[in-house]
């Protein structure tokens, strides 16, 4: 699927709104722009520059003394982490900074990369911290990635689910209250702002991660050769389960101010943090442990006319690094480009590559399909 013919600066696709700040389109699920025409991502990255981060350092420290007094001998907190370089930056934080013990989660996609599991072995044993994976296994793998695309568009709904569910496991068989996330969702989302969410615990938190990152449930799922049985850890804890262990959670973003290119810099230079090429993208560090993130991006772009390219070119233009003009143009490069990791997603699927673009154009919805 190629771009319709584009000038140097502009859009790619003129049949589609823009934020008339960054690059991010219409067809974003969730993204909402205001009278002036600007999405919430661009919102929240002027919001960062006047929210008061030494008051909101203040409530994450005592939020953390709360969770330390609470949990005794256990775990002060769950951190869910996937080896990537926000989870590292998580670790640091919490450990170096705030002198908490925690329990690292996390859900294997059974797609890492090799410097992946580097980054993840290595920040584990520097900062000293314990660890528990859940791998499913590769023919479990297998069969969801092919329901994956029909069901919610892309390839990793096991990703999806496994990684918001897992770690609710986690917390509530082991009474560990607290888990902690990195990046806010006012941060990349485009559907919430700094100021729109509340930033203490809240009990709705388990139902919107469930419905913003999962969308499609687990009992979906099972049929043609995948049970119930094998689902187990993909079903998140019952209600029940949650209000007993009283599983709460926050994010990291919301306390300190996030920046990807410093964060980078600095776990590359004090932990010896790996950077590596990832397709669809123009920036090296993140996904870079997973495998499929380029048919995950790709699959996007199919579906809504974007890709990571758009993404990180949007990031850019927020933190003024380039103009709107420059990140259309950079977006363009590397968003439409097939990525080669598609042929093991069809070797893996049983697709072929026409199935693999008809089921994707049959998910667009509203504007998208108005794309070519
Ligand atoms: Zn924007």
């Amino acid at each position: 699927m190629k771009s319709q013919q584009r000038f140097p600066g502009d859009a790619p696709y003129p049949q589609l709104t823009y934020c008339s700040r960054c690059c991010m389109p219409e067809t974003n699920e969730g993204v909402d722009f205001d009278e002036m025409g600007i999405c919430k991502a661009c919102r929240s990255s002027e919001q960062k520059m006047r929210i008061d981060w030494t008051a909101r350092a203040e409530i994450l420290g005592r939020l953390i003394d709360d969770a330390k007094k609470k949990s005794g001998n256990n775990y002060d907190c769950v951190v869910p982490i996937s080896g990537g370089k926000d989870s590292a930056f998580q670790l640091h934080i919490l450990v170096k900074v705030y002198g908490l013990t925690p329990l690292a989660v996390t859900f294997s996609h059974n797609w890492f990369t090799e410097t992946g599991k580097y980054n993840l072995e290595n920040i584990l044993e520097k900062l000293g911290v314990d660890h528990i994976m859940y791998t499913p296994s590769r023919g479990l793998v297998n069969k969801l990635a092919r329901k994956s695309l029909p069901m919610i568009g892309d390839a990793c709904w096991h990703c999806h689910a496994g990684v918001w569910s897992f770690p609710f496991h986690v917390a509530t068989k082991f009474k560990i209250p607290l888990i902690i996330y990195g990046e806010s969702p006012a941060e990349f989302s485009g559907r919430t702002t700094y100021f729109d969410q509340d930033i203490k615990a809240d009990k709705d938190f388990v139902k919107v991660g469930m419905t913003n990152s999962i969308k499609v449930p687990a009992e979906n799922f099972v049929g043609d050769g995948v049970s119930r049985k094998d689902l187990n850890l993909f079903f998140p804890p019952t209600p029940e389960e949650l209000e007993e262990a009283g599983v709460y959670g926050m994010f990291l973003g919301d306390f300190i101010f996030w920046d990807h290119e410093r964060q980078t810099e600095f776990l590359v230079k004090e932990y010896g943090w790996k950077e590596d090429k990832v397709e669809g993208s123009y920036k090296w560090y993140k996904s870079v442990e997973c495998k499929m993130a380029g048919v995950h991006d790709y699959a996007k772009y199919v579906k809504r006319g974007f890709g990571r390219g758009t993404d990180f070119a949007s990031q850019d233009v927020r933190a003024g690094l380039i103009t709107r003009e420059e990140a259309f143009d950079l977006a363009a490069q590397v968003d439409e480009l097939r990525p080669e990791t598609l042929n093991y997603y069809l070797e893996i699927t049983g697709y072929t590559e026409d199935e693999f673009y008809e089921i994707l154009k049959s998910k667009r919805q509203n504007k998208a399909t108005s794309l070519p």
